[in-house]
């Protein structure tokens, strides 16, 4: 027989025989080439070590309060931060949203603003860059105007401290 380590297909067959889910018939053929075949001999020898490994290891038993000392565990090694942040988590997660949308508006309003900046207009259309001009400026405003909304909606008490 051509030797089994050469194709892929045949590789399978000869993984299926060390496994010992070959039938009798293919598993005499295969046997008859490995005691010819040191390659393939040496690959099955190898597979058989790890397949005995396998039926000799027992996992040890699980003690009946392993799962109670796991969390005990897990609670003692939370980090630092964790710790100090963990007050602040309700309040974060009540205003997660209008954050982004603070932080999307600011970056949008930045943006805008410095975009005539990057390209200085040629002296010819100065006419119509004036004309831009007060858009950009009631732009930029409406802009504030949501941050200032938004500054509202996170701190409504204006005394209140910061978090
Ligand atoms: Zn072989």
């Amino acid at each position: 027989m051509k030797c089994p380590i050469e194709t892929r297909e045949s590789a399978e067959v000869l993984l299926a025989y060390c496994a010992r889910k070959l039938d009798a018939a293919r598993t005499g053929i295969l046997e008859e080439h490995i005691r010819i075949c040191p390659v393939c001999r040496e690959f099955a020898d190898a597979q058989r070590a790890v397949w005995e490994a396998l039926d000799a290891w027992e996992a040890a038993p699980v003690s009946a309060d392993f799962d109670r000392r796991l969390y005990r565990r897990i609670e003692n090694e939370v980090g630092w931060l964790d710790l100090l942040l963990r007050p602040l988590r309700p309040w974060v997660a009540r205003n997660a949203l209008p954050i982004a949308a603070a932080v999307a508006v600011v970056l949008t309003a930045g943006v805008l603003l410095d975009r005539p900046a990057a390209a200085p207009p040629a002296p010819e259309e100065s006419a119509q860059v004036e004309s831009l001009q007060p858009e950009q400026v009631e732009k930029a405003l409406d802009d504030m105007q949501v941050v200032r909304e938004f500054h509202r909606l996170v701190r409504p008490d204006p005394g209140a401290p910061l978090m």
